[in-house]
C-alpha cells in the first residue's frame, strides 16, 4: 500500500553502497523506518533530504509484516538551515531528535508529540529566540507528554511546598525538600528559582511566556535536574551520542 507522512528525520544509517536506512518521527504513524535505495548515488534527487532534523514529506511502500517500509519519494518542507549556522543551536537540535528517538515506542502515532518537535526545532532555528529555552520548553513538555510529567511543587515525603528548593537523588525522580533529603553522591539540589521556572515552562503557553532568568548556576543545576530526572524514567537515554557534546557546552 502507498502511504504518506510528513515527518522528522531523526537519524539515518548508510546501507549497502548506495542506500541508507532513515528513522523518522512522523505525524501518521509515530516513528517509522525506511530503507531508501539508491539514494547515496550522486545522481539521487533525495540525497539532501536525509539530514537528521529535516522537516520532510515522504511517499513509501508500507507492509502491515514490516518494520522496514520501502521509501518511493520525498520533498523538503523545512530545512531549519537557521541551524546550521549556529553550533549550539546545531547541537541542541541534535539532542531533541536522539531523545526523541530514544523516548516513543515504534508504530504508535502521537500527533502532539510530533508538533511539539516541529515548533521547537523552528523556535531553535530562530536566532531571536534563546536557544537553551527553546530547548527547556521542548523536554519538559515531552516529559509531560509521555506521562513522566515533574511534580515540583512539593517536598514528595513531608508534602511542604518547595519555595527553598529541593533535592533530586540519584536513581530517583522525586524531589526531597532540604529538612527530609539525605545527601548523597549524585543528588542534584534546585533552587526555589530553578523549581518554579520548570513549573513556568510546563504551565505557560510559548506565546504568553516570558523568558526565564536565570544566572550561570541555576541554568546549569536546571540541566541538570532535566537529565537526572530523565535517566531515571527513559534507561536508554543515558547513552546518548548528542549528550556528550552537549556537556561540553553546558556543563
Ligand atoms: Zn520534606
Amino acid at each position: 500500500m502507498i502511504e504518506k507522512a510528513e515527518a522528522i528525520v531523526l537519524k539515518t544509517l548508510n546501507h549497502g553502497d548506495t542506500s541508507k536506512i532513515i528513522t523518522l518521527y512522523s505525524r501518521e504513524a509515530g516513528r517509522l523506518k525506511l530503507i531508501a535505495k539508491g539514494v547515496r548515488s550522486p545522481k539521487s534527487k533525495a540525497m539532501g533530504l536525509f539530514q537528521p532534523t529535516r522537516h520532510i514529506q515522504v511517499i513509501y511502500y508500507a507492509k502491515a509484516t514490516s518494520d522496514l517500509q520501502l521509501f518511493k519519494s520525498g520533498e523538503l518542507i523545512d530545512g531549519f538551515f537557521g541551524l546550521e549556522e549556529d553550533f549550539d543551536r546545531l547541537t541542541l537540535a541534535q539532542v531533541m531528535v536522539e531523545l526523541q528517538d530514544r523516548s516513543v515506542e515504534d508504530d504508535e502515532s502521537h500527533p502532539r508529540l510530533f508538533q511539539l518537535l516541529v515548533d521547537s526545532l523552528s523556535r531553535l532555528s530562530n536566532q531571536e529566540i534563546s536557544p537553551a529555552e527553546a530547548y527547556w520548553f521542548f523536554h519538559t513538555h515531552l516529559l509531560r507528554e509521555l506521562g513522566f510529567r515533574p511534580h515540583v511543587g512539593h517536598c514528595s515525603v513531608c508534602r511542604e511546598a518547595l519555595v527553598e528548593g529541593g533535592s533530586l537523588g540519584n536513581g530517583t525522580s522525586q524531589l526531597e525538600c532540604v529538612k527530609c533529603h539525605q545527601p548523597g553522591q549524585g543528588s542534584v539540589f534546585v533552587s526555589g528559582v530553578v523549581l518554579q521556572a520548570i513549573q513556568g515552562l510546563l504551565d505557560i503557553n510559548w506565546s504568553e511566556r516570558e523568558k526565564t532568568t536565570l544566572n550561570a548556576r541555576e541554568r546549569r543545576s536546571l540541566w541538570d535536574f532535566l537529565w537526572q530526572f530523565t535517566f531515571h524514567h527513559i534507561e536508554s537515554v543515558r547513552g546518548m551520542k548528542s549528550l556528550k557534546v552537549l556537556r561540553q557546552l553546558y556543563g
